[in-house]
């Protein structure tokens, strides 16, 4: 078997990148465990730090995995320090240097400039997570782009970096767009297995109130959270 180096899949990649195929947005569930367990993943967009959830998670003992971008990092100073006070709840993940997402030519998604091409996607990695690690001391195992969605053909050079694609199976917010009581009803009927997304980044919109208020109400019920393996 031939092994390609990493240059040799960017070439496959960009050359591939003349079909430009729709964006895919990956599913993810947690493999099965003994105990019902679920994984809240939230996502630290541009924008600024929903203290009020991390402090009703932190009062929950709510785990959370939260995808952090390098601007978000740089922009929240006071939040990047509450989430790594609290490295016992909360693990960072990688959401890119820039919130560029990982799609291949110019057509925007959710009113976001895609990166465009494979060596700008393979950036927006690699500098989302070296910020990570320089921060907290761990270099990331998981990315998920900005907007959750990917040109299909970059999905195997980023798994190629050793790095993990994290969609999710339940979306609990709609991009922080849903009224409180709606995004709490979605969390609550969560199942076994499922990785929910939502965000941390909208403090004056109702969602992130909606996320605490059924995670807790979740892990009333027994449900564990987990962050994602590895
Ligand atoms: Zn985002």
């Amino acid at each position: 078997m031939i092994q390609l180096t990493r240059r040799g899949f960017a070439t496959g990649a960009m050359s591939l990148a003349a079909g430009t195929a729709a964006p895919v947005e990956p599913s993810l569930r947690l493999p099965p465990t003994d105990r019902p367990t679920v994984a809240l993943t939230l996502d630290a967009c541009p924008g600024n730090f929903d203290e009020r959830l991390a402090r009703l998670l932190v009062e929950n003992e709510i785990k959370a995995t939260i995808f952090v971008t390098a601007l978000w990092m740089r922009w929240n100073p006071n939040g990047l320090a509450f989430l790594l006070a609290h490295r016992d709840l909360f693990a960072l993940q990688n959401h890119g240097a820039r919130h560029l997402p990982p799609i291949l030519g110019t057509r925007p998604v959710y009113g976001l400039r895609p990166a465009g091409s494979w060596d700008a996607i393979e950036t927006e990695i690699a500098v989302g997570a070296d910020t990570i690690q320089t921060a907290s001391g761990t270099k990331p195992a998981w990315y998920r782009g900005a907007s959750a969605l990917y040109s299909p053909e970059v999905l195997d050079p980023i798994r190629h970096m050793g790095i993990g694609i994290a969609g999710f199976s339940l979306n609990a917010d709609q991009g922080a767009s849903l009224p409180a009581a709606t995004v709490a009803a979605r969390i609550a009927k969560a199942q076994s297995g499922d990785v929910i997304i939502g965000h941390i980044n909208q403090p004056l919109r109702p969602s992130g109130g909606g996320i605490a208020v059924g995670a807790a109400a979740l892990k009333r019920q027994g449900m564990t959270f987990a962050w994602l393996p590895g």
